[in-house]
């Protein structure tokens, strides 16, 4: 996420700006068409996936809301019997409820039984008819309902465009402490989840434009509804943005699609927008290793300046200056390496996605060396959580401005070139899995040939534990 940048230094600008109500008439709800299942199919994941998506869902203007049923197919990649999953209920946070937002689960049953589920916040715990061995697969199926808020935020409808990070059930992380059950905080994201492959069956009416992660396999047209069938592989989320007038602009970039998706009145910034985004994606491909997905779309949507989302970025096109569309783009577009393809926890350790984009945005306009010259006084560890830091402007100082100047001084130490090497393979090795920052310590140190932990350490990062 990047927020805004003005003379030289990030602001603390509240990421949720509250919108007013719109009053325009939408049209009559329609029924819902017929929609055929795909039949149930024996998946196992080893090692990387523990889920697999299948989501029928729902777009309906009037009252604005998504919904569906959700099938997950879970593999019990632990070393213990799971009793309960925990799905995160993103939509739930008491911005997006206060304004009449948020998710409710109607029915969950799990291998065909029903199962018993409690709702805290964000968290939705499915408590499992029977334990769930090793290795063995549970099919958990929801019926869900996403109301989406007037709000011009990364889950909100707003100027003409449903902005939707978030609005389906997320199986929280499980890892070597249990359920990663962070609460939402005023900034940062709390957005954390492991790769997965998605099959999405959308309808919504023929007048709107829906764009979403993966890539478009299918589309039936209705008397007035149409149902679009994307799927995308070894994703960490999926996102959707459904526009009354998108219109777009293209270009192919290597073996990949890439899309802006603009309102009417951001014209004036698209083929910008389409151009730093192609730029920024080949540079990356070629400075960290090759963007893996075969489309990249980035939406126009009426945020304070932009949010990531797997093989989809959130940009306002329209309420900034070039100069700060400018890093805005290569910020989010680097984020595709940092955080959708390596993994890491945007709660517990935000600056490990925050400072590498940061970084790559100022390796991406050639200044890396020069940006930021005065050091970021070390007011906290670089590895502290979002629930650690004091405000969003410290949140922000660090996590992204001192955390790419250690980059910055790393490359001097060791060589530019040693250092991008040491990323290509923390790239290559964390791929579609969690990195954390001993991970990253480890493996550009193996990579320069020298224990660069002292260095780390220097900028206050803690390693916790090393290989
Ligand atoms: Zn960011």
């Amino acid at each position: 996420m990047l927020l805004g940048v003005v003379a030289g230094s990030l602001l603390g600008v509240f990421l949720l700006i509250r919108a007013g109500v719109e009053t325009e008439q939408e049209p009559a709800e329609k029924p819902r068409p017929r929609i055929e299942r795909p039949p149930p199919s024996e998946i196992s994941y080893p090692g990387i996936y523990p889920a697999r998506y299948e989501i029928d869902a729902v777009y309906k203007e009037e009252p604005r809301s998504i919904s569906g049923t959700q099938i997950v197919r879970y593999v019990n990649a632990e070393d213990r019997p799971m009793r309960s999953l925990h799905f995160r209920l993103w939509t739930n946070e008491s911005v997006f409820t206060d304004l009449g937002g948020g998710t409710t689960v109607s029915s969950v049953t799990v291998d065909g039984e029903r199962a018993r589920s409690s709702l805290d916040g964000t968290d939705f715990e499915v408590f499992l008819p029977k334990p769930l061995t090793e290795n063995a697969t549970a099919k958990i199926v929801l019926d869900f309902e996403t109301d989406i808020p007037e709000i011009a935020a990364p889950f909100g409808h707003h100027s003409g465009v449903s902005s939707m990070g978030v609005w389906h059930p997320v199986l929280a992380v499980y890892d070597e402490d249990g359920w990663n059950l962070a609460p939402t905080t005023e900034f940062g994201e709390p957005y954390f989840a492991e790769t997965a492959d998605y099959k999405v069956r959308l309808t919504l009416p023929k007048s709107l434009t829906a764009v979403a992660t993966g890539v478009e396999r299918n589309r039936a047209e209705g008397r007035s509804t149409r149902t679009l069938t994307y799927e995308a592989e070894s994703v960490r989320d999926f996102a959707l943005a459904i526009g009354e007038k998108f219109e777009r602009v293209s270009r192919k970039v290597g073996g990949t699609t890439v899309n802006v998706y603009h309102r009417p009145e951001s014209a004036f910034r698209a083929e910008r927008a389409l151009d730093l985004a192609s730029r920024s994606l080949a540079y990356f491909s070629e400075t960290f290793g090759a963007y893996p997905y075969p489309e990249f779309d980035l939406v126009d949507a009426p945020l304070v300046a932009g949010t990531e989302y797997s093989t989809l970025t959130f940009a306002n096109l329209q309420n900034t200056e070039d100069y700060v569309f400018d890093t805005v783009v290569p910020h989010e577009v680097a984020h595709q390496w940092w955080y959708v393809q390596v993994g890491s926890d945007q709660f517990e350790e935000p600056w490990l996605d925050e400072s590498l984009a940061t970084y790559s945005e100022w390796l991406s306009a050639g200044d890396a060396a020069s940006r930021f010259p005065d050091p970021v006084p070390p007011t906290t560890p670089l590895n502290t959580s979002v629930a650690d830091f004091p405000d969003s402007y410290t949140y922000q100082n660090v996590a992204y401005l001192r955390g790419a100047q250690l980059y910055r001084d790393l490359a001097y130490k060791i060589g530019e070139e040693r250092l991008l090497r040491g990323l290509r393979a923390y790239v290559e090795k964390y791929r579609y899995r969690t990195a954390k920052t001993e991970d990253l310590v480890s493996t550009t140190s193996k990579s320069a040939g020298e224990d660069l932990t002292p260095f780390f350490e220097s900028y206050d990062v803690a390693p916790l534990k090393n290989d």
